[in-house]
């Protein structure tokens, strides 16, 4: 059983003793304290809340309560019943709500679930909003309306559609291309919403031959649900079988874009938003943004095409900020998010379809020489684990110090960008450990850097 509170919200496992797993008293305990939380922010004016699940088991109950909880508090409840994480962010500004509740464990296996919190602009609450949230809820803060001031239900399914129209409806995707490339795309959305926006995304987008794997929303995830190449077997044996040129394979709340190559192999999730970079760059000339543990690769095809590039501390809040300071025309981040202004400020991977397969289109490349033509680059993913009394903050320091002749950037922990190599290392905040991801040419030599680091650590 697990419980773990956030900035970014509510998490854990479905069932247990209160305060245990995620229990019913959780959920209606940090869903009262987020709309006390919105009805201070806006000094009582709130009066709409939209409510969105991905298709979890547990999705139905966990929306029941949530949509009772804040009826309860006096606020009226958008239901847009099963929904992409994106959509339910649209689905904000769209009905002109005072914010937003995902329900959705994002990449998590299926007995977890969690409650992502959205402000007025449906994006995420910031840090110190977050922080406010969890006092209200630990000190039970809040006061529930009485009878004469409960909130309301609209339900209101048609937010998947009109979240592809916004897509098909943006400039730089063109339809047209796609449709005459005649694509025969396969489609992995592990039995989650994906299962039935992408597939319908793709017909809009005048794909006609579309074969899928786990499309049925029924929330027992085919495969363990994140998007990363050891669960992604079975769909890189049907590219090789079925002869299809792309691969689409979402996590349970589409936020979050792998592709699969026609040889079955992965395009590497750090490329989605590298290629669809290339192609806004290529249209919209402008600066992008990811996070400092994202490929290199996107600044070097941002610098390709004249344009400049920044890193932001990891977290969607934080690249979103950054691409707000910038005026960024394009970011994300490595894991496979893709963020494009012109729609919204949110992680989206329709999008990420409808400009990749544009771009795919209108090169008239395989997607294996797409990819052929980015720089090359593999990163390592690994972690120390320390004893409890080490000082982790100290460790960082000095690694920094060491390294003070080459370029530091220490906003969120300790990256250090080498001539050809990058290493990052952050702290985790819940265990005694130091992540350590580290970027070079091949994955021996990311390897290598990582261990490096690890002597040096060791040394200090
Ligand atoms: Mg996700």
């Amino acid at each position: 059983m697990s419980l773990i509170k956030s900035i970014s919200g509510i998490r854990g496992t479905i069932g247990g003793r209160g305060g245990d797993g995620l229990g019913g008293v959780d959920i209606v305990k940090f869903t009262a304290a987020y709309a006390e939380f919105i009805k201070r922010s806006t000094e009582g004016r709130a009066r709409r809340i939209v409510v969105g699940r991905d298709a979890r088991v547990s999705g139905g109950m966990v929306s029941r309560l949530v949509c009772g909880t804040l009826m309860a508090m006096g606020l009226d409840v958008i239901n847009i019943g099963l929904a992409t994480t994106p959509t339910t962010e649209i689905a904000v500004t769209e009905e002109k709500a005072d914010g937003g509740i995902i329900i959705t464990a994002s990449h998590n296996p299926a007995q977890w679930n969690a409650l992502k919190l959205l402000n007025s602009r449906g994006e995420f609450l910031d840090d110190a909003e977050g922080k406010t949230v969890i006092s209200i809820a630990e000190k039970e803060d809040f006061t529930f309306a009485d009878v004469w001031a409960l909130g309301q239900e609209y339900i209101n399914e048609t937010y998947n559609e009109r979240h592809i129209a916004k897509v098909l409806a943006l400039p730089l995707v063109d339809v047209e291309a796609i449709r005459k490339a005649d694509f025969t795309v396969v489609v992995d959305a592990v039995n989650s919403v994906g299962g039935v926006v992408i597939p319908r995304l793709l017909r809009e987008l005048g794909v006609k031959n579309i074969i899928e794997l786990n499309c049925e929303p029924t929330g027992r995830f085919a495969h363990t649900p994140e998007p990363i190449p050891e669960n992604l077997t079975q769909i890189s044996e049907v590219m090789r079988t079925a002869g299809a040129d792309c691969g689409i394979v979402v996590d349970p709340d589409v936020d979050r874009l792998a592709l699969v190559m026609e040889n079955g192999e992965m395009f590497v999730e750090e490329y989605t938003l590298v290629a669809v970079a290339d192609y806004v760059l290529s249209h919209t000339p402008g600066s992008t943004v990811s996070n400092l543990s994202s490929s290199r690769a996107l600044r070097d095809v941002s610098r390709a095409h004249g344009c400049g590039y920044s890193a932001a501390a990891v977290g969607e809040v934080n690249v979103v900020a950054r691409m707000k300071e910038t005026g960024a025309v394009i970011g994300g981040e490595g894991n496979g998010g893709v963020i494009y202004p012109e729609l919204h400020y949110g992680r989206d991977a329709l999008v990420g379809v409808a400009l990749f397969l544009s771009l795919l289109a209108s090169s008239g490349k395989k997607m294996t020489e797409l990819k052929a033509g980015y720089p090359r680059y593999a990163i390592a993913k690994n972690k120390l684990t320390l004893t409890p009394e080490v000082d982790v903050d100290a460790i960082l320091k000095a690694v920094k110090e060491k390294y003070r002749d080459e370029e530091v950037n220490d906003i969120d922990g300790v990256k250090i960008d080498f001539a050809d190599s990058w290493v990052h290392l952050r702290k985790s905040n819940t265990e005694p450990i130091i992540r350590i991801y580290s970027e070079a040419a091949t994955m021996e030599e990311a390897d290598r850097l990582a261990e490096d680091i690890k002597g040096v650590i060791a040394s200090l």
